[in-house]
């Protein structure tokens, strides 16, 4: 048996559900456990503590499983914990074509991210599509059973693997994309969400191929965008300016300095039948063309920034925190009186107060007396542990220039 024996008080986050535990707490080792096994955890006095996936090569050695003595890790775990994250959702989300069904640790799963779309294939006719991400050892040695607990659990035949992210290396796992079961998907995939149709590029699009976490956000851009002239920065697809159009914006610009997404985003306008002169995409640098807006002496009434995370680890806080403060002030600057400014950070390692800081500091520089109307964050199919604040990444800020 694989038994990992804990250092001296090292089982206290532990106890307290935190679901990760570092190398730096392990104390003993026995058995060999291989990447991804399951491993017994006990503190050092004996105590059972959890049953855990044990990952040699990452920092964070153990993922847990279960704190119950009495629950073994089998197949029938795996289809306890995916029925138990569905059924949570379908209470919780509707009119939408793409929900996140798994969220890892907030649904007892850690490294694990499953999404669904329901849509419709390029030639109508209708399409479900799961696809997922193995993030850590413990589900990927458990990938089969997880596959067969989706397909009974959702009635969806089709789930295809999106485990092309480099966190993958951490865990000593190489990264890797493919049909898990049932068929490719198809070259297009539509999915409805509030009655705006979005084209979903299951293979090649960023995570598993849309924003699914800002459904709430374009709800709500959507809610104040009538009449507005709207800016929205880091458009990829276009998902806020979508959004931004079916709420009656006069007009949208939208800056992406990806080619592909901005043709994704051309075909989304199209397929929502609106009409071509109210949208304009700019395919270039945000940074540089913020700028030239801004001299050029266009103002908007609604400006979204979006960025990619800008800091992807605690070393890079610094040089993402000046990045966030440049956008926003020329955010603020770009708005007319009266303006709103919905602003988004994905990076994990800047939280809430910290953003919320670096935007008020880029207020300040802009001589603006900006006022939050709000926080945001990730739609409810992206819960947070109690336990485990790492799990939010997604903020943001809505605010207004008075
Ligand atoms: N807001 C989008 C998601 C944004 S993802 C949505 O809701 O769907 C970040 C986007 O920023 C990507 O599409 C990427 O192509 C773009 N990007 C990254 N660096 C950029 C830069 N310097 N200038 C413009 N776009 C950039």
């Amino acid at each position: 048996m694989n038994i990992v024996t804990l250092k001296h008080n090292k089982e206290k986050s532990l106890l307290r559900r935190h679901p990760w535990l570092y190398a730096s707490g392990i104390g003993q080792v026995e058995g060999h456990p291989a990447s991804g096994a399951t491993v017994i955890v006990k503190a050092d006095d004996g105590r059972f503590i959890a049953r855990a996936a044990y990952s040699p090569q990452s920092m964070i050695r153990l993922r847990v499983w279960s704190f119950d003595e009495a629950e073994p890790i089998d197949h029938a775990f795996f289809k306890r914990r995916v029925r138990n994250a569905i059924a949570h959702r379908r209470a919780l989300v509707s009119d939408t074509g793409a929900v996140r069904l798994v969220f890892g640790e907030a649904d007892g799963l850690p490294g694990l991210i499953v999404d669904h779309y329901t849509g419709v294939d390029g030639h109508g006719a209708p399409r479900e599509q799961l696809v997922c991400q193995f993030m850590a050892a413990g589900v990927e040695t458990w990938k089969n059973a997880i596959v067969q607990a989706l397909v009974g659990a959702t009635g969806c035949p089709h789930v295809y693997e999106r485990s092309d992210v480099s966190i993958r290396e951490k865990e000593g796992l190489a990264q890797t994309t493919g049909v898990l079961a049932g068929d490719e998907p198809p070259a297009s995939l539509i999915v409805d969400e509030g009655g705006v149709r979005y084209h979903v590029d299951v293979r090649h699009g960023h995570k598993t191929g849309f924003y699914i976490d800002q459904r709430d956000n374009r709800a709500l851009v959507r809610q104040h965008a009538a009449g507005r002239d709207v800016l929205n920065c880091f458009c990829y697809t276009g998902g806020f300016s979508l959004a931004a159009l079916k709420g009656g914006a006069r007009r949208v610009v939208s800056i992406d300095s990806s080619g592909e997404a901005l043709d994704l985003a051309r075909a989304n306008l199209a397929a929502n039948g609106f009409e071509a002169d109210r949208a304009q995409w700019l395919d270039a640098d945000a940074f540089k063309t913020l700028r030239r807006l801004y001299e050029d002496g266009e103002r908007f009434d609604l400006v979204v920034l979006d960025p990619p995370k800008f800091a992807p680890s605690r070393e890079h806080v610094d040089r993402a925190a000046r990045a966030y403060k440049d956008i926003n002030l020329i955010g603020f600057k770009l708005l007319r009186p009266g303006g709103l400014l919905a602003t988004y950070s994905c990076s994990g390692a800047i939280d809430m107060d910290l953003f919320q800081k670096i935007v008020s500091s880029a207020a300040a520089d802009a001589g603006v007396d900006a006022r939050i109307l709000k926080r945001l964050s990730a739609g409810v199919d992206h819960p947070m542990l109690t336990s485990f604040p790492e799990g939010e990444y997604l903020k943001g800020l809505w605010l207004q220039k008075p």
